[in-house]
């Protein structure tokens, strides 16, 4: 059974991307941005394990799920776990979103990440930057962070960023 370390779940989100998304908060993260709202995610350590079965049944006990969202925490942290979970989602027709502290630019490098890219609709990427923390930005804390369009990304080979309306 293959287990991930999270610090939460919850299945009626509304803010983590579009529509009601079963939201997993991923255990642990190195960046330690400044003014983070979710420090208790920081212990790598921390949180609990949970069967990613589990959460596959999560998501099939909620019909009223638009997509899932990896938030943390770090989810790169754990990408391949991430990556099972993302496959279950797009094989429902779900929309998947992922978070990062990471830029993609960093993320694409890690060997046979494609795994998790491949399945994933949306990565918001960068740290959380309290200089450009702004209240109007949907989906994203600080105006650094971009909403990529990870399959037009990887069909350009170039990043391809979602004009979301604030
Ligand atoms: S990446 Fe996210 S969880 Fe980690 S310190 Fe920054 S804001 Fe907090």
């Amino acid at each position: 059974m293959e287990l991930i370390r999270v610090a939460g779940i919850i299945n009626d989100s509304i803010v983590d991307g579009p529509g009601i998304r079963l939201t997993i908060f991923t255990q642990g993260c190195y960046h330690h941005c400044q003014g983070c709202h979710n420090p208790h995610t920081h212990d790598i350590k921390g949180g609990f394990q949970i069967e990613i079965e589990n959460i596959i049944k999560m998501i099939d006990d909620n019909p009223l799920l638009s997509g899932i969202t990896f938030s943390g925490g770090e989810p790169i942290l754990q990408w391949e776990k991430c990556a099972i979970i993302a496959k279950e989602a797009k094989e429902r027709g779900l929309n998947v979103v992922l978070y990062t502290g990471y830029l993609y630019e960093q993320i694409e490098k890690l060997p046979n990440i494609e795994k998790l890219l491949n399945c994933v609709d949306w990565i918001i990427d960068g740290p959380f930057l309290q200089e450009k923390k702004s209240l109007l930005l949907k989906y994203r804390g600080s105006s650094n962070q971009r909403i990529i369009d990870v399959a037009e990304t990887l069909r350009k080979k170039e990043i391809v960023q979602l004009e979301i309306d604030d």
